[in-house]
């Protein structure tokens, strides 16, 4: 959890926010990146591409490395 506070505090400091690129998401399949999430930030209606909510995210960037598709981005 050190590392992940780590890079969360990195990431801050950089400004830099998680996006969903739906897009990039088959959108057939639970989303697996919302297991990775420490904090519960990640939700899904239905298949749908994932939604973050940004008032939890603490921008660890978990779920980023955890979907294939590379439709969740930190910039
Ligand atoms: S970056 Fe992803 S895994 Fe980390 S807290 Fe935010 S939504 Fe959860």
């Amino acid at each position: 959890m050190k590392e992940n506070n780590r890079i969360a505090n990195e990431n801050n400091k950089n400004n830099k926010t998680l996006k969903v690129i739906a897009a990039r998401c088959p959108q057939d399949h639970v989303c697996p990146a919302m297991r990775s999430c420490p904090v519960g930030a990640l939700s899904q209606d239905g298949f749908a591409a994932p939604r973050v909510d940004k008032d939890i995210c603490i921008l660890c960037g978990k779920c980023v490395r955890v979907c294939p598709m590379g439709a969740l981005v930190l910039e």
